[in-house]
C-alpha cells in the first residue's frame, strides 16, 4: 500500500480508524515555539517506577556521589528499565521507590554509555528507553519480539492527537534529520521489514512537508496521513487506520506482525546509539489556559513541579488544576513535590473552574457512539459503582483503553472514565490477591 498521494488530498482520502472518536479543540498553542531548556534543579526526585512491569532495582546507597548519565538502578527483570541520575549529586534520600539527588555540580554534559560491540537493543536496554506517553513500556522489549521474523511493518506513532500536546510535532521540526536516522536504526534489526511507516494527523502540515522532503527519494520509509481525530494515536486505532488490521482481545501489537514506536521514543534510539546518551531527560509541554508563552521544555527526569512552577514564573496562587500528560488521558496532581517520569510528555496548568457536577445519566448512546473500541461506557460506570466485577469482566472492560472519549461526550458529566479506573484497579488488585 503506497501513502504517497495522501498529503494534501481531499478528506475523504484521509486515514482513520473505523468508528467513534472525537474531535476536540486541539489548543496546540505552544505548537510554534522552539525547543527550550530549564535551568538545573537543586534536586531531582527520581521513580524507580517509571515503567510498566517491576521497578529498577537500586545500585547505589545514602551518600553516594553521582554523576548525571549514572546507572543508579538496574532493570530487576525481563519486563523492567534502567535508571540513571539526571543530575550531577548526592543521594540524600532513599524512601518508597524514591531516590532524591541533590545537586553537586551545575554541568550538562553526561556519563556516556559504553556502546562498544553492542546490538541496538542492548544499547536501547543500557539507555533506559521507554515509551513515552502512555504506560511506559520498555523500548528493548517491544524491539525483541518472540518471533521477530514474524514482524512486518514499524509503524511511527506521529499522530500526537491529544489537545494541547505538541512535542512530537516539534521534536519532526527540530529533529527530522534524527528521526530518520533513528527510524533506520530500527529498520538494520528487523530484516525482514522492508518499511517503516510515520503516521500523522494532517494538523500537523509542516512536519508532514518537512519529513516528506527529507525521506523523498527513500525507499525504506513512508508517510501516513490521518485525519485528526482523537484517539488517533492509540495503538490499536492506529493499526486500523493505516494498515486495516485488527489487534484481538488480549493481545498485543507485535502478535500480528507490528511494533509501533512514538517519535520522542525514536529520537531517545538515536540518542542513544549517536550521541551515547541515556535517558535522562524528558520533553514536555508545558501549556493550559495559565500558561503566558507555552512552550516545549527539556527537563531533567526527577525536577519536581513546584520548581517548574517557579522556574518559569507561573502563578501559584491561581492554579486551580494541573495535569500530567494531555487532558484525555492524563492525571491530575496535586502533591508539588512530585517528580516528573520518562514518560511525562506535558504539564498544564489551568486557572478556570470546569464545573465537573454530575447528574443522571439519560441513556443517550453517545458515550457507546464515540468508543472505537465498541465497548459499553455506560454499562461500565454502572458496574464499578456497584462492584459489579464478574459483569465488568463479561462486557470486556479490561480492553478499555481509558481514552477518556466517553466522559467527554457525556451530558450528564459522567466521570465513566475515573468509574472505569477505578473498577479496572479493584479488578487487577484481587487478581494480585491484595
Ligand atoms: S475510555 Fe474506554 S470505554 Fe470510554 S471511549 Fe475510551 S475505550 Fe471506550
Ligand atoms: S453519555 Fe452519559 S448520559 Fe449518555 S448514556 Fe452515556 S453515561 Fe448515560
Amino acid at each position: 500500500m503506497s501513502y504517497e498521494n495522501d498529503q494534501g488530498g481531499s478528506l475523504m482520502n484521509l486515514l482513520s480508524f473505523k468508528r467513534g472518536g472525537i474531535h476536540p479543540a486541539d489548543n496546540k498553542i505552544s505548537s510554534k515555539s522552539y525547543i527550550k531548556t530549564i535551568k538545573t534543579p537543586n534536586t531531582v526526585n527520581i521513580s524507580l517506577s517509571q515503567h510498566i512491569g517491576s521497578p529498577a532495582k537500586l545500585i547505589v546507597k545514602l551518600g553516594d556521589i553521582v554523576k548525571r548519565g549514572q546507572l543508579i538502578a538496574e532493570a530487576s527483570s525481563y519486563i523492567s528499565a534502567n535508571i540513571h541520575s539526571s543530575i550531577n549529586g548526592k543521594i540524600s534520600k532513599i524512601e518508597n521507590n524514591n531516590v532524591v539527588i541533590e545537586k553537586t555540580i551545575d554541568d550538562t554534559s553526561y556519563l556516556e554509555l559504553n556502546t562498544e560491540n553492542k546490538t541496538i537493543k542492548e544499547i536501547v536496554k543500557d539507555a533506559g528507553i521507554i515509551g513515552k506517553g502512555g504506560a511506559g513500556f520498555p523500548t528493548h522489549v517491544k524491539l525483541s519480539p518472540k518471533e521477530q521474523e514474524k514482524i512486518n511493518t514499524i509503524l511511527i506513532n506521529a499522530a500526537e492527537c491529544e489537545p494541547y500536546l505538541t512535542a512530537d510535532h516539534r521534536l519532526m521540526l527540530e529533529k527530522a534529520k534524527e528521526l530518520v536516522y533513528g527510524i533506520k536504526l530500527i529498520l538494520k534489526e528487523f530484516k525482514n521489514v522492508p518499511k517503516a511507516i510515520i503516521a500523522i494527523e494532517n494538523n500537523k502540515p509542516d512536519a508532514i512537508a518537512l519529513l516528506k522532503s527529507i525521506i523523498k527519494n527513500d525507499n525504506e520509509i513512508q508517510i501516513a496521513v490521518l485525519k485528526t481525530r482523537y484517539p488517533q494515536g492509540g495503538e490499536k486505532q492506529l493499526i486500523q487506520a493505516v494498515l486495516d488490521l485488527e489487534v484481538p482481545t488480549g493481545e498485543l501489537p507485535f502478535n500480528i506482525g507490528v511494533i509501533v514506536l512514538n517519535v520522542a521514543t525514536i529520537i531517545s534510539i538515536y540518542e542513544a546509539y549517536f550521541n551515547k546518551k541515556p535517558l535522562i531527560d524528558t520533553l514536555v509541554t508545558i501549556s493550559g489556559d495559565l500558561i503566558k508563552e507555552p512552550s516545549n521544555y527539556l527537563i531533567p527526569i526527577g525536577t519536581s513541579i513546584d520548581y517548574i512552577i517557579n522556574e518559569l514564573n507561573i502563578e501559584k496562587d491561581i492554579i486551580t488544576k494541573i495535569i500530567i500528560g494531555g487532558p484525555l488521558m492524563g492525571f491530575t496532581i496535586s502533591d508539588l513535590n512530585t517528580g516528573i517520569n520518562k514518560t511525562c510528555s506535558g504539564i498544564l496548568f489551568f486557572k478556570n473552574k470546569i464545573s465537573i457536577k454530575e447528574r443522571t445519566c439519560i441513556n443517550c448512546g453517545m458515550c457507546v457512539d464515540v468508543c472505537s473500541l465498541g465497548l459499553l461506557p455506560t454499562k461500565y460506570a454502572k458496574y464499578s459503582k456497584y462492584d459489579k466485577m464478574d459483569e465488568a469482566l463479561e462486557a470486556s472492560i479490561m480492553d478499555c483503553t481509558e481514552c477518556g472519549c466517553c466522559s467527554y461526550i457525556c451530558p450528564a458529566k459522567i466521570e465513566i472514565v475515573s468509574w472505569i479506573k477505578l473498577l479496572k484497579n479493584k479488578i487487577r488488585n484481587l487478581k494480585k490477591g491484595r
